[in-house]
């Protein structure tokens, strides 16, 4: 046989065996993948964007503001004048008054004040502040 002969016979078994090697290599249909299998990609988290306003607590400057300013003794019947003229108010935070005495009537079930700080009681000018009184009821 002649070279150039055993060359193409060489080629040729080379090539034959090539084709066989990737025969053997098992294929993946689509179909054959294993669902289960598959790692979920998280996506990324989005910034939470809210139009609520968040909360903050009052400092208690703020806290005693807020009552001075919603406090709505004057409009009650056991305040007296003498009160307004020694800039008193919103007794519940303050304690007892210098000049009221007499209990008349209490309006302070009414007051925003009440309602936003969660107060039971009343009476604040002759009997002392809301944390007294709860005091005495413990
Ligand atoms: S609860 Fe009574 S004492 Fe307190 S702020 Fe209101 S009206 Fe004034
Ligand atoms: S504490 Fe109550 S009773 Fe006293 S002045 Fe204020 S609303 Fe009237």
């Amino acid at each position: 046989m002649k070279l150039r002969n055993l060359i193409v016979l060489f080629a040729v078994v080379l090539l034959a065996g090539f084709l066989a090697c990737g025969e053997d290599q098992p294929q993946v249909e689509p179909e054959d993948v294993d669902t289960d299998e598959l790692v979920e990609v998280a996506e990324p988290a989005e910034p939470v964007v809210t139009d609520m306003p968040v909360e903050v607590p009052m400092t208690d400057e703020e806290k005693m503001a807020y009552v001075m300013e919603n406090c709505i003794c004057p409009d009650c019947p056991s305040w007296i004048p003498e009160a307004a003229e020694k800039g008193e108010g919103g007794y519940c935070a303050t304690g007892a008054s210098e000049c009221i005495v007499l209990e008349a009537g209490c309006v302070c079930p009414t007051c925003p004040v009440t309602a936003e700080m969660g107060l039971e009681w009343g009476y604040y000018c002759t009997r002392g502040s809301a944390e007294e009184m709860m005091n005495d009821e413990e």
